[in-house]
Formats: C-alpha cells, structure tokens, sequence
C-alpha cells in the first residue's frame, strides 16, 4: 500500500498491526499483572482484564521468573513466535515491578523478540520513558470515552496518586491520563492501538468522535471490540446487566469510522495467557506444570 517502508518494517510481523501478518506470526501473552488502578463497570476482577480479553477467563497468573521460563519454552516450540504482550490479567503498567522484570528476563535471552502492552492509560505518562529506554515497540490503550460524562456511566472510580476518586472526577482524571499518554506515545514514535469497548446504548455513537480524537492524537489502529455479555460480567451496570452489541451494530460502527484512524478487524479478544497464531490458542499445551524448571 501506501505505506512507508519503515513503518511497515515495525508492523510486518506483528499479527495484531498487520493483518497480512496474523496469518505467518504467532503472539503470546504471560499474565504476569493482576492488580489494576481502575475500576470497569464490565469487568469482573475474577477474570482477565476485559480491556483485551475474553470474559469468563481465569489465566494462568505467573511470577516474572515462571513467564520467562513459559516464554522461552515457547519460543523453542513455536518459531513462528515474534510478540510478547502483557495485557494483565490487570494492568500492566500498574503492575509495572513485574511487568519490567519479565520484559528485562526475556530480552535479554531472546533480543529480537518484540514486546507490546496493553494499559487502560491511567498509569502511562508517568511510564513512557521507560517504554522507550526498553524498545517497547507496541503500546495499546483503551480509550471507552473522551467525554467524562459518558465515563461515568462506565467507570464508578479511579485510585490515582494515593487516592480513590470517584464520579465525574475521576473521568476527566482518567480522560486527560489517556489523552497525555497517546500524545506523548505518538511523539516519541510508538506504535499505539486504541481499543474500544462497544458498549451499546453507553457510548456506542460516542465512538466515532473517539475514532477521531485519537487519529487526531496519532493513534495508528483503532480497534472496536464488542462488549462481550456475560451473566458473570457487566453485573455494575445494573441489575439487568449490560447486553453487548449485535454484529449489526458493531459494523456499522466500524464502518461510521471508517474514514477515521485505521481499524483492526481481526481483533481475537485473546486470553491474557494465549499463545500462538490469532485464532488458535495453544495456551493449555504451556501450563506451568509442563514447563521446565530451567531454560536457560
Ligand atoms: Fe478490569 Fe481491565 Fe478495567 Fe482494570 S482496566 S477494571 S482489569 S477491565
Ligand atoms: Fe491481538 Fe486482539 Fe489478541 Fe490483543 S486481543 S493479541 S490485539 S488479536
């Protein structure tokens, strides 16, 4: 396409920023990061951060020494293995003692391997330099809102800077949190994919203005995920839940952005623990107990 090869150069072998790539590239995630500093009306802290995941799904939870031995064992296994995200089962940057202690273990026994993470933002300015000091190439936020009023109906408090906030205030904190983090991603030159929780009825219209704020802000892939229904999730919303969106729904969305930042359409909503190419899942075949004790 158009698209310069340099740029190309940092995509073309990663499944999630390039589709070609989705088919050859196989990405695992080690869900090394449980606590979060946010609270989502539609997660469950039971289960993976649903940022990035499937709800309903327990991962495996490592320390950083037990996802260094889970990453190099698989990356003897898979050769098709080019990424390894951190998307929770919290937030990574939150989380980010142990999130920076996998990342330091991996590269430094498998260099070439390309590191990505997904946050919520709210930690993110304060971890950009670090991002760039350790070659983390890919950076993925979810932005659910740019209007703080549509972020109370979806997050009911925040903890930032030593204290809980709740209502309006907390949506504007976290609001400007994730506009600062994008625009100083996008300045230093990191791949940023914005996700989005369709959340019908909440901000299902509002999506389209996010689409343009964060092209505006140099997002290069905005992702739309439809909000996955689940009796076990969603439950803040209401006493008759939340119910996701109708394929019918999501594409018309999608295809209101269209002329917007690019979007990813072939988004998995993987688990925080997967492993493999998109759409396959090879992640019970790499359970602790069939790890070795050493790898290296
Ligand atoms: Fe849950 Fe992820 Fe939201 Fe944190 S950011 S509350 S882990 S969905
Ligand atoms: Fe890629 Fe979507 Fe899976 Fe994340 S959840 S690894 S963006 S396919």
């Amino acid at each position: 396409g158009d698209m310069p090869a340099e740029l190309w150069n940092r995509i073309k072998d990663h499944p999630c920023y390039s589709e070609e790539a989705h088919h050859y590239f196989a990405r695992m995630h080690v869900a090394v990061a449980p606590a979060c500093n946010i609270q989502c009306n539609y997660c469950n802290r039971k289960y993976d951060c649903a940022n990035e995941s499937r709800p309903g799904v327990v991962s495996e939870k490592l320390t950083p020494d037990q996802a260094f031995r889970k990453v190099v064992t698989v990356a003897n296994e898979v050769p098709q293995l080019s990424v390894l995200g951190i998307a929770g089962p919290g937030d990574a940057l939150y989380d980010w003692r142990k999130t920076k202690a996998t990342f330091e273990l991996v590269s430094r026994e498998i260099p070439d391997i390309k590191l990505c993470i997904s946050t919520n933002g709210l930690a993110l300015p304060d971890h950009v330099d670090e991002l760039v000091d350790m070659n983390i190439d890919h950076v993925t936020i979810t932005i659910n809102m740019i209007d703080p009023l549509i972020g109370t109906k979806i997050y009911p408090w925040i903890f930032y800077d030593h204290k809980r906030y709740t209502g309006l205030v907390a949506s504007q904190i976290l609001h400007e949190r994730q506009m600062l983090g994008l625009e100083m991603l996008a300045e230093r030159g990191i791949l940023v994919k914005v996700n989005s929780v369709l959340i019908p009825g909440i901000n299902d219209q509002h999506l389209i203005e996010v689409n343009a704020a964060v092209k505006a802000r140099g997002a290069f892939l905005h992702n739309i995920m439809p909000l996955i229904s689940d009796p076990a999730h969603g439950t803040h919303f209401g006493l008759t839940g939340q119910r996701g969106p109708k394929h019918a729904e999501l594409m018309a969305v999608q295809e209101a952005c269209s002329g917007g930042a690019n979007l990813m359409r072939h988004c998995r909503q993987c688990r925080a623990d997967a492993v493999g190419l998109l759409g396959e899942d090879r992640g019970q075949e790499f359970t602790l107990d069939q790890i070795p004790a050493e790898v290296a």
